[in-house]
């Protein structure tokens, strides 16, 4: 186990399997056309093995596979079987935006996935086109009625919640997680990556949504528990638990275990930070195990990132990056490091 300078081990490792989507969400990818990675760059399967197999040996136990849009690329069941086969991760999720999973959840199921996120935001098919500029939503639907059929539990849903766009379906959305079933969480809109129109008045605070769930419920309790996941759970008063992440108002930079591993072998330390460590250089010219381990260890345990709380800091909060510099540096995209 690796400590970083807040105390702070190296648990969880978010890896990106392709930086192509085939949504357009607003808050992330709002332009039309992006430039890829190129191929050549993305890590094989078995790359992404052996440097999975380097992070376990210093702590890593949870593995979720996400993008981009993970299912868009070719066979990910052989990847989740590479993994799955690995005793010591003890969590292999995926986080998925749906479109796909009426297609291969079965298939994720078999290869050995344990569980499944899948992001929604709107119930409403008019609204999800607009927001993710796609006419999909009915297959997101199917795609998490096929989670179920799966046999998948734990399922989460994500939600992000932006003033004025879907703050107005916070009880709709837990309602219809009941039905999947699936847990739904609500995320505060983040000023990361693609978000060039983020504005703070556009978040739905913790707080906020706090206020509104219990006007209409009556009594929401906090689930008491000791973890490190970035969602706070709640009770309702007939049992239902839903979670919010507060990485806006309220971050929980203080317990971040995290980091990320793009499609093309960079590694960030932070949802905000501005450069990625390169292990695919290292990996393609051959560095031992014990080489990866020392390159890792060494960054891991001079991390001071805290990205998140030093940007509630900030007085005058403008979006983190605008248009110009994500085209520059596409690495800076969150559909490029994973969300
Ligand atoms: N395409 C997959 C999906 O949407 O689930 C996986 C990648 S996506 C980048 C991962 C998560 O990041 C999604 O749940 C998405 O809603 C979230 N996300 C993207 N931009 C965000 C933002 N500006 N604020 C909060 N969450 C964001
Ligand atoms: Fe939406 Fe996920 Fe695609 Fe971003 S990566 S545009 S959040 S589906
Ligand atoms: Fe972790 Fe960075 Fe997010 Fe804070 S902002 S929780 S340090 S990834």
């Amino acid at each position: 186990m690796i400590k970083d300078t807040q105390g702070r081990f190296l648990r969880n490792l978010r890896v990106s399997v392709t930086d192509r989507c085939n949504l357009r969400c607003a808050y992330c990818m709002p332009e039309e056309e992006y430039v890829w990675l190129p191929r050549e760059e993305i890590l094989h399967f078995e790359e992404i093995g052996r440097l999975v197999d380097v992070f376990i040996t210093l702590g890593v136990d949870k593995v979720r596979l996400t993008g981009g849009e993970p299912l868009l690329r070719r066979d990910v069941p052989r990847l989740i079987r590479l993994l799955a086969a690995k005793p010591a991760l003890r969590d292999l999720a995926i986080t998925s935006n749906g479109v796909l999973l009426g297609d291969q959840a079965a298939s994720l199921k078999e290869a050995g996935l344990h569980r499944a996120t899948v992001s929604l935001d709107t119930l409403r098919r008019e609204r999800f086109t607009l927001l993710t500029r796609r006419d999909t939503h009915a297959q997101v639907l199917e795609g998490l009625t096929a989670v179920a059929r799966a046999g998948f539990s734990d399922t989460k849903i994500d939600t992000v919640v932006m003033r004025g766009v879907n703050d107005d379906e916070l009880a709709d959305l837990i309602e219809y997680g009941r039905t999947v079933p699936a847990e739904v969480r609500f995320i505060e809109y983040m000023d990361v990556g693609g978000a060039t129109r983020w504005s703070m008045d556009k978040v739905v605070s913790r707080k906020e949504m706090l206020e509104r769930l219990s006007q209409r419920y009556g009594r929401v309790e906090p689930v008491i528990e000791v973890t490190t996941a970035p969602a706070d759970r709640y009770r309702l008063p007939d049992g239902t638990v839903f979670g919010i992440i507060s990485s806006t108002t309220e971050p929980f930079c203080s317990e971040c275990d995290r980091s990320r591993l793009t499609a093309d072998g960079l590694w960030y330390l932070c949802l905000y930070a501005q450069k990625g460590i390169d292990l695919r250089g290292p990996l393609r010219t051959g560095a031992s195990d014990d080489e990866l381990r020392a390159l890792i260890t060494g960054k891991w345990e001079a991390r001071r990132d805290r990205g998140a709380e030093d940007r509630l800091a900030l007085r005058d909060r403008e979006p983190l990056l605008q248009v110009e510099r994500l085209k520059r540096d596409p690495h800076l995209e969150m559909h490029t490091r994973g969300g």
